[in-house]
């Protein structure tokens, strides 16, 4: 051991950094606020006993191209499930929009508009890795991979402005392409949207969007199992509220909001970043709904009976809509409702015959309004009888979610808005935006570079750069499972 370090918060960023650093031979502590490890990617029995839902995060496209995880050899020490279909997307009369991990199967279910997604996306998803690397990053950085940024660069203009309906002649493409772009909620089109809805429709087609054997509990179980075996210590229960808390030790790291950081700094942070941080804005939220189901969801359309990603929200125009009413500040007349079935590829989840349904659907920051019947309503009219099939149901509107872990800041899922402005300047724009101005101390959390998704980059990032700075380390340690 040489020196130490310690990490605020053991939230997937946060046991990235603690690996990394116990890797590099640190002795490195953990403290986190809750009873239980694991911020946006634990597991717990929400419900009934048996039933095992996802309390945050359930589906990891973004663990599956994250560089850290591929070090760490995740898919090494747990069993991550990568369906052939990555997200259903149903429309009226029974029909949906099928994206199987294979894009030339997915085409060919697309009908006349199947070329036209062929050519949006056959290229990037070629070029996935350089993709990922690109946008795992911080932005403010030499690009190594011109032409794939170019190339992504016009797909994002061609879906995220006014024409980006153009080129498609059917609803099944261009409403399938709404749906992954509503994962950034934000109002669409929009540049933010487009970027965030392409990037994880090409990695659909490329390494698939895979969920870890008994949620994303393991995820970080395994991180933590890590950092415990390279001389690291884990204490729950201690939320720290002051830097004087932290000070003694060499690098601190912070899991926390851009906000947060700011208390948690307050007078020892220069005013400027303190009120670059003040400025920094989060964006609208989710509102969670778990259900305990006596059997599988009752889908009209057979294929989306075995995806476990699943879009609701209608057509492009419909889905647009609701992200547009939602992002002026009021609840959509009919809400998006992202909804994953766990069960479809693992069985471990709920007892025999029994499934579990995680849900949540866009709604204004800060909104104390239960979404069970919303939703509810939602899922029947795709899958009439849904209502009969629930045992019961576990709900965490946008100011639950917020205080339940104050990095949602009202419920904000990805610790500060995914704007483009926001995608640079996150909090601030530097090219080791992972450092702050006050020595020995590193942010490492979604509020960091690159941002929202159980990835684990910003922790690694600002582990890096604390060994760099704080303890003269150049090379990255080997995080793989037999070093
Ligand atoms: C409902 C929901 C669904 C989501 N779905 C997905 C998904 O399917 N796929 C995906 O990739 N991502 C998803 N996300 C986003 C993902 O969970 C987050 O981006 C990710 O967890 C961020 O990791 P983090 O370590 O930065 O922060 P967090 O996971 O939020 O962890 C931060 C930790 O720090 C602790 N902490 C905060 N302040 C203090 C303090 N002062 N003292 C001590 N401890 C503190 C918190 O308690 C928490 O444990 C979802 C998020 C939510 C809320």
């Amino acid at each position: 051991m040489t020196d130490d370090a310690i990490v605020v918060g053991a939230g997937p960023n946060g046991l990235a950094a603690a690996v990394v650093l116990a890797r590099a031979g640190v002795k490195v502590t953990v403290l986190e606020r809750n009873d239980t490890i694991g911020g946006g990617a634990r597991t717990a029995e929400l419900t009934l006993p048996g039933f095992r839902h996802d309390v945050c995060s359930a589906v990891h496209p973004m663990g599956a191209v994250s560089g850290f995880f591929r070090r760490f050899e995740l898919d090494k020490r747990i069993r991550m499930i990568t369906p052939d279909v990555s997200y259903a997307h149903p429309l009226d009369g029974g029909r949906a929009g099928i994206a199987y991990r294979d894009l030339e199967q997915t085409v060919a279910g697309l009908g006349v508009d199947g070329p036209s997604y062929r050519r949006l996306l056959a290229d990037l998803v070629d070029r996935d890795d350089a993709l990922a690397e690109f946008s795992l990053s911080a932005l403010l950085q030499v690009p190594r991979h011109p032409a794939t940024i170019a190339l992504f660069g016009l797909s994002m203009l061609d879906q995220g402005m006014p024409w980006w309906n153009e080129r498609w002649r059917s609803d099944l493409a261009p409403s399938m392409l709404a749906g992954v772009m509503a994962h950034a909620i934000r109002p669409m089109p929009s540049l933010s949207a487009s970027a965030a809805g392409l990037a994880l429709a090409v990695h659909a087609h490329a390494r698939g969007w895979p969920l870890p054997e008994g949620g994303s509990q393991s995820i970080v179980d395994a991180m933590a199992a890590d950092v415990v075996a390279h001389g690291g210590t884990i204490e729950t229960g201690v939320e720290v509220a002051s830097l004087d808390e932290v000070g003694h030790a060499q690098a601190v790291v912070l899991d926390v909001s851009a906000r947060s950081l700011a208390d948690i700094g307050g007078e020892r942070l220069p005013g400027w970043y303190s009120r670059a941080l003040r400025r920094f804005r989060y964006g609208n939220a989710a509102s969670k709904v778990d259900f305990a189901l006596s059997e599988p969801v009752p889908w009209l359309n057979e294929t989306v009976r075995r995806s476990p990603t699943v879009h609701l929200g209608g057509d492009r125009a419909g889905v647009a809509l609701s992200e547009r009413q939602v992002a002026q500040g009021r609840h959509a007349d009919v809400p998006f409702v992202l909804a994953v079935q766990p069960g479809t590829v693992d069985p471990t989840r709920a007892p025999e015959g029994k499934a579990v349904l995680w849900t949540y659907s866009h709604v204004p920051r800060d909104s104390d309004v239960d979404q069970t019947e919303t939703i509810t309503r939602q899922i029947e009219k795709y899958a009439p009888g849904f209502r009969d099939t629930i045992l019961a149901s576990a709900s965490k509107t946008a100011q639950e979610l917020g205080n339940y872990n104050p990095n949602y800041v009202g419920g904000d899922i990805a610790t500060g808005a995914p704007s483009v402005r926001q995608l640079i300047a996150r909090p601030v724009v530097d090219v080791d935006p992972w450092r702050t101005p006050v020595p020995g101390v590193y942010l490492g959390s979604s509020s960091a570079p690159p941002g929202p998704s159980v990835h684990g980059l910003g922790g690694a990032y600002a582990a890096r750069s604390a060994l760099r700075h704080e303890f003269g380390i150049h090379t990255l340690p080997d995080l793989s499972v037999g070093a």
